[in-house]
């Protein structure tokens, strides 16, 4: 392990990434249970030997920002970036400078959208920053790359440059004044360094080290996929609706219950929440709170879709089936796919709801109740 000199992480997450076509920008996007930032933030705090961990933000995310790596115990400092990125890192290194961090000490800057850097390339950054004043995280180049006027390059003396990106302090602080006193403006760390006459030596990355862009970045790390079943039972009573799936179907009697008695939508939710292990929808919604007698069961399937996010979590699909003698459900199935499938949004293909009886047996068979089962993935 480094145990070298003072280290700080910069970590640049300052785009509002329009690619990811997201709601949130991506950084604040989760993956696995943890949004992004948290996890590359991780990936320095877990190493021990910075002493400073600098995390840049749009301004409107600031909050945000430090809720979610104070939640997560990460000391950093939290500040606004700037309109590039260049500008962002500039504002972490003067908050360096304001706050005493030593001239040789050792600056690693990180893309805040880069969640899987290995601890290895950390290490190797470190240790070649403090032996050489400037090293990047870099692979071979896979691709064969074609200059427009030169013809094909050379491979073997081409690599795809990622981060961290490390510098000694008083080095990258002198590229920044210098790219800042001609106006110019690089896409990296190692690009203004190079400006003054220092060449990075490479570190070794990892084909694992992607920066998360595109939504298929995303759909490529997330890791997770988890099962759940739900069961539930409500008795048919007179004076009741019927409500199933979130559809009103006419029929002589309805479900009692606390709420509107949806079993399918119990069960589905039941099958939810037991795939992120968060207990059940009788935990999330007393039936002692009067605040849910009566409730619609498509709002509550709403809440429950906004808690598995909360935790890192959204459907990738769900089979459910109701156990029912009579009515007949089998019209009714295409509205209740289709009104599941808007609340929790996700495509209807991914909504699948069935009928059957139990040949007349049992509490179902006599009509005694209404029974329903769901089994869903949800994916992290
Ligand atoms: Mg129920």
């Amino acid at each position: 392990m480094y145990n070298g000199k003072y280290a700080a992480a910069v970590i640049t997450a300052g785009g509002t990434g329009t690619r990811m076509g997201a709601p949130v920008p991506k950084q604040f996007l989760y993956v696995g249970g943890k949004t992004i930032l948290q996890r590359t933030a991780e990936r320095f705090s877990g190493q021990g030997v910075f002493d400073r961990i600098v995390v840049t933000l749009p301004e409107a995310q600031l909050e945000e920002g430090r809720d979610i790596l104070n939640g997560a115990g990460i000391p950093a400092d939290v500040l606004a970036g700037g309109k590039s990125r260049q500008d962002s890192v500039w504002n972490a290194l003067r908050h360096l400078q304001g706050s005493g961090f030593p001239e040789d000490g050792l600056v690693l800057v990180q893309d805040g959208v880069r969640p899987y850097t290995e601890d290895s390339t950390i290490e190797d950054v470190l240790r070649k920053t403090e032996k050489f004043g400037a090293a990047i995280a870099a692979i071979p180049s896979v691709s064969t790359v074609r200059h427009i006027t030169d013809g094909t390059l050379d491979r073997s003396k081409l690599y795809s440059v990622q981060t961290p990106q490390g510098f000694r302090f008083s080095l990258l602080v002198r590229a920044f004044e210098a790219a800042a006193r001609d106006g110019f403006l690089g896409t990296d760390e190692a690009g203004l360094v190079e400006r003054v006459g220092v060449l990075p030596e490479i570190a070794a990355g990892t084909p694992s080290n992607i920066k998360i862009t595109t939504p298929e970045d995303l759909q490529k790390m997330s890791g997770e996929i988890r099962i759940g079943t739900g069961f539930d039972v409500h008795r048919l009573v007179e004076g009741r609706k019927l409500i199933l799936g979130g559809v009103e179907i006419p029929y002589e009697k309805g479900l009692l219950g606390h709420s509107d008695a949806d079993v399918l939508v119990h069960a589905l939710m039941d099958a939810m929440l037991g795939a992120a292990a968060l207990g059940d929808i009788g935990k999330l919604f007393p039936d002692s709170d009067p605040a849910y007698a009566g409730a619609d069961s498509m709002k509550l399937l709403a809440r429950v879709t906004e808690v598995l996010a909360e935790h890192g979590f959204r459907l990738g699909n769900a089979d459910m089936t109701v156990i029912c003698q009579r009515p007949k459900l089998a019209a009714h199935i295409p509205e209740m796919r289709s009104r599941i499938a808007v609340v929790i949004g996700v495509p209807e293909e991914r909504i699948s709801v069935k009928a059957t009886t139990t040949e007349k047996l049992g509490f179902t068979g006599s009509g005694e109740g209404i029974a329903a089962e769901a089994v869903c993935t949800i994916v992290g």
